[in-house]
């Protein structure tokens, strides 16, 4: 079954060593062109959206600049619906955050945007950032944020600095309730807090989650029994990718013995209507 996959970190430029050795990946299974990666996606007839990546915590190169997986999404549309753009809330000042936020929401091929609590250290329901998320809001695009744990600093001294509490679903909820219109997407099952994200998520009508970080059948019970019942128009099929293979995300995928219906709506039509694709 063709599938969107909403949760895709290009290969192209640079692997995560931290997240690398976390998910025990083989690298020479990684297509490292863009040729390859791009070749990767559509002969399984999976359509992924890329994430871009805020530039403060990356050290090497420009990595996957929201100019690079804009370049990524003109190369190769048939592979490729678009971006989840990147801002930079830690570093930029507000009026050029706006400035950048509008410009990317006139850009047809950003779709929505993706922020990483965690690793750019802020809480999402911080005032500080409510005029950010008013444009956004306005722009009616989806706004995605890591929640739970993190690969990145994952088994290091302080965790690289990296604070695992900017990722708790519950400040979600907050932002929920005061950003009626924003469409937001919970990245991961949020373990350890997986309890606290389903109540948010089945709470708020305009919080969506993705399955990506695991294979299917690793997701947390609780998780699974959720996206077959109450929460299978919010749930949407991410891998993270190249951190998790594609081919055995979407092998894992059959394995949970889903209805159709609802493999469906989880793998294409959730995402699809959604993002307006
Ligand atoms: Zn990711």
């Amino acid at each position: 079954m063709p599938a969107i996959d909403v949760h895709v970190h290009p290969s192209t430029r640079g692997l995560d060593s931290d997240a690398c050795a976390y998910f025990k990946r083989d690298l020479n299974e990684v297509p490292r062109t863009e040729e390859k990666f791009a070749e990767l996606f559509a002969r399984h007839e999976v359509k992924a959206l890329l994430i871009g990546w805020h530039p403060s915590t990356v050290k090497e190169g420009t990595r996957n600049s929201n100019d690079h997986v804009l370049d990524l999404v003109t190369g190769y549309p048939h592979a490729f619906a678009g971006v989840l753009a990147s801002l930079d809330v830690g570093r930029e000042n507000p009026d050029r955050l706006a400035e950048q936020a509008g410009a990317l929401l006139r850009n047809p091929k950003v779709k929505g945007f993706k922020f990483h609590p965690p690793d750019q250290g802020f809480y999402p329901n911080d005032k500080k950032y409510y005029s950010l998320w008013e444009i956004l809001a306005s722009g009616d695009k989806p706004v995605m944020f890591h929640v739970g744990f993190t690969v990145l600093g994952a088994n290091s001294e302080g965790g690289k600095g990296i604070g695992l509490d900017y990722g708790r679903p519950i400040h979600l909820d907050m932002l929920a309730r005061d950003f009626p219109r924003m469409k937001i997407i919970a990245a991961h099952p949020g373990w350890p807090w997986q309890e606290e994200l389903i109540g948010v998520v089945t709470h708020k009508k305009n919080i969506y989650v993705d399955t990506s970080g695991y294979l299917a059948e690793q997701l947390p019970e609780l998780f699974q029994s959720a996206i077959r019942g109450r929460l299978q128009d919010k749930a949407l099929f991410g891998t993270d990718f190249p951190y998790v293979d594609l081919v055995r995300a979407l092998e894992s995928f059959d394995k949970l013995g889903l209805k159709d219906t609802v493999k469906e709506k989880i793998l294409i039509s959730n995402a699809a209507r959604l993002f307006g694709l």
